[in-house]
């Protein structure tokens, strides 16, 4: 199909200014031409066209951390036990409701008995509406320390194995957790944790050998102290991370997703579900320990990609933009926030074709009705979402 986003705004997600009063045209799925509008050469009557007059349109949205097994929620531990059937149906909704917020690709970091895996497939068959998910199978922890449901290990060939079935079962990226998890993060004189710097070791020797990405969840500062140092792909949560860490993370080129959204929405919770004044404490000292991450991460010059955790705390799917407020309130420029959900996500998870309007590249499109860059909060309000070329939103 052709279409013709005409006269628009265009911000193209590589880093260069918005351009008023730009065309892009789109054919069998990807980004045929981009110019202004009054060069366009094409025949009106041969392709649809979309009236991108006092629009925004930028590169179709990126979640670097979402869980699409649980609906996140007061109770999102809970809904990851429910049967296999109900998460699996619900999976397909949640992913659909990611989508129509402009969510046109996620990395699904850890779903019970590989539900993720099957979800990321059926996407690809274009039988579902859904972003393009890339996901993680399992998450990989030490035995104990993490969700019962998790794929657990004891000793160091146990993790080599694990990594290897992950990858046997069609994973496209490892994750491991080395501490607990979110809501119990442990406190700051807590012992040394049993998956150490050496296993963190052996798990990316493993996954980098076999040509994978590795995602580690690390929320506490002993964690967060031995992902930064390992050469990990991405670093998740990140609260607590100190300048040596950030030190770290720049010089290997360690991403940082911060999924601040479920601090905010577990403060939510606390107040509207009446919590025990602890949890509302706790999360509190989260929020605070994340955002200070944030900030300092900013200034370290740490390469940052967007992540809610939708699903993997009390942050429910469908709430992207929630995230980029958040990111700018912790003092990101607008234009970082977007780049942090578009290009910077594209290089973290190797989606080469996507994360930038470019000619030639996979048409992934989100149009706004209001210019983000001068409030993040326009991408509250979505106009029409573009998976590779197709309107689903
Ligand atoms: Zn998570």
């Amino acid at each position: 199909m052709h279409l013709l986003i005409d006269d628009v705004q265009l911000w193209d997600g590589t880093g260069s200014p918005a351009r008023p009063k730009m065309s892009v045209e789109v054919r069998d799925g990807r980004i045929h031409w981009i110019g202004s509008a009054s060069q366009w050469q094409g025949n009106r009557a041969t392709v649809r066209v979309v009236d991108g007059r006092a629009r925004t349109l930028i590169p179709g949205l990126m979640d670097c951390h979402v869980h699409y097994s649980s609906p996140g929620g007061p109770e999102w531990i809970a809904r990851f036990t429910d049967p296999l059937p109900e998460i699996s149906m619900r999976a397909i909704e949640l992913a659909e409701a990611s989508l129509r917020s402009g969510v046109t690709t996620a990395r699904d970091v850890g779903a019970p008995q590989g539900v993720s895996i099957r979800l990321a497939r059926t996407a690809r068959t274009g039988e579902i509406r859904a972003p393009n998910i890339r996901a993680a199978g399992t998450w990989i922890a030490h035995r104990g320390t993490y969700v019962s449901f998790a794929r657990q290990f004891g000793e160091a060939d146990e993790l080599r194995d694990a990594i290897r079935t992950e990858i046997e079962a069609g994973v496209d990226l490892i994750k491991v957790a080395l501490a607990g998890w979110n809501e119990g993060a442990r406190p700051k004189d807590a012992p040394d944790i049993p998956f150490d710097k050496k296993l963190l070791a052996v798990a990316v020797e493993e996954a980098h050998k076999a040509g994978f990405k590795i995602a580690c969840h690390a929320n506490d500062p002993t964690s967060c102290r031995i992902a930064a140092h390992a050469g990990v792909d991405s670093l998740e949560h990140g609260m607590f991370l100190e300048a040596a860490d950030l030190a770290a993370m720049e010089k290997n080129k360690t991403y940082l997703v911060p999924t601040m959204s479920v601090w905010d929405a577990m403060l939510y919770y606390a107040r509207a579900v009446d919590w025990p004044e602890t949890r509302k404490k706790r999360a509190e000292d989260l929020r605070q320990g994340s955002r200070a991450a944030v900030a300092a991460a900013i200034k370290a010059g740490v390469r940052i990609a967007l992540g809610t955790d939708a699903g993997g705390g009390a942050a429910r799917h469908g709430r992207i933009a929630r995230e980029a407020e958040l990111m700018v309130e912790c003092g990101m420029e607008p234009r970082d926030a977007l780049i942090a959900a578009t290009s910077s996500a594209a290089s973290l998870i190797g989606e080469a074709e996507r994360g930038t309007i470019t000619e030639g590249k996979i048409a992934d499109l989100v149009l706004l009705d209001a210019n983000p860059l001068v409030n993040i909060g326009a991408l509250r309000v979505i106009a029409a979402v573009f998976r590779e070329g197709q309107r689903v939103a």
